[in-house]
C-alpha cells in the first residue's frame, strides 16, 4: 500500500541516454565490467536500488556515475536514490482489467463528486484495453472514505497481487487542500486517477528501481500522474494524465503483441 501524502523533497534526477549501435562497443560493453574503482557503499546503493550488480558496469563519471552503458546517474541523485519514470511493481491480468469494477461509496460530497473523473482520466485514454466500470453492488475496487484517523494524508492505493487488482481505494475527507481550501471535486478525481494508479500496479514516479520501469517511457516524466505527494501540486492541478502515463498503460494493457499483461 501507498499512501498518497505531503512529504518535504524537491529531488533532481538527471538521466543521460547514450547510444551504442556500435556492435564492437556493445561487445565491449558486455565483456568489461568496470566497478573496480567504485566505493562499495555505491555498489550498495545501487544494487537496493535493483541493479544486478553481477551484470552492472558502472563508471565513474564527472559528477556521478554511468551506469549499465548508459544510464547516467548524479552523485547526489544516487544519494537519495531518486527518479521520475513510469514503472510498475506487478499487474493485474490482461482479462481482468478490460472490465475492473469500481464502485463509488464515497457518499454526497466532493471526494463523491469527483469519482467520474477519476475513472474518466483513464478510461478515455484511447490504444488501451483498461476499463474501469462503476457498479453499484460487488465491486473489483471499493473507493469509501476513510474512517477517522485510519491514514494521513488525501488517499491510499492498494497494489495488485497475483493478477488481481488493489481492492480498496481510501479517501480522507479531512485532508486539506494544497492551498489550505478543502480538495474540490476536480482535485479528489485526480486524487483518485492517482490511486486507480497503484491499484493497477503504477509505482510513484520518484521510486527509483525498486519497480520494473515501463519500456518506450522516459526516465523522466515530471507530469506523471503518479508523482508523489512530495509534489501534490502534479496531481492536483493535472488536466490529464501524462502523455507518458498514457504511453505506460497503453503498454501495460492493450491488445498489442508487446503488452505487459498476461507475460
Ligand atoms: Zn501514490
Amino acid at each position: 500500500m501507498k499512501t498518497f501524502k505531503l512529504g518535504m523533497l524537491i529531488v533532481i534526477a538527471i538521466g543521460m541516454v547514450r547510444c551504442s549501435n556500435d556492435v564492437e562497443n556493445d561487445i565491449q560493453q558486455e565483456s568489461t565490467i568496470t566497478q573496480q574503482d567504485v566505493s562499495s557503499e555505491i555498489l550498495s546503493k545501487l544494487q537496493q536500488m535493483g541493479f544486478d550488480m553481477d551484470k552492472t558496469s558502472v563508471i565513474p563519471s564527472k559528477g556521478g556515475y554511468i551506469v549499465d552503458g548508459d544510464i547516467f546517474i548524479t552523485q547526489e541523485t544516487l544519494e537519495r536514490g531518486d527518479f521520475q519514470k513510469q514503472a510498475f511493481i506487478s499487474i493485474v491480468d490482461c482479462n481482468r482489467a478490460g472490465n475492473i469494477r469500481i464502485q463509488n461509496a464515497l457518499g454526497n460530497n466532493a471526494a463523491g463528486r469527483g469519482f467520474q473523473r477519476g475513472i474518466d482520466l483513464w478510461n478515455r485514454v484511447n490504444g488501451t484495453t483498461l476499463r474501469l466500470i462503476p457498479v453499484n453492488n460487488n465491486p473489483d475496487i471499493l473507493v469509501r472514505l476513510a474512517n477517522p484517523g485510519e491514514i494521513g494524508g488525501w488517499g491510499l492505493g492498494e497494489f495488485p497481487t497475483n493478477g488481481i487488482e488493489g481492492g480498496l481505494i481510501i479517501l480522507n475527507l479531512n485532508e486539506p487542500s494544497i492551498d489550505g481550501d478543502p480538495v474540490t471535486a476536480r482535485e479528489w478525481g485526480n486524487i483518485l486517477t492517482h490511486e486507480i494508479g497503484h491499484n493497477i500496479g503504477f509505482l510513484h514516479a520518484e521510486q527509483g528501481f525498486f519497480g520494473t520501469q515501463v519500456p518506450g517511457t522516459p526516465i523522466n516524466d515530471r507530469n506523471s500522474i503518479m508523482t508523489s505527494g512530495s509534489n501534490p501540486s502534479v496531481v492536483f492541478n493535472a488536466n490529464n494524465v501524462s502523455r507518458n502515463d498514457r504511453r505506460a498503460v497503453r503498454r501495460m494493457y492493450s491488445n498489442r503483441n508487446n503488452r505487459l499483461c498476461g507475460r
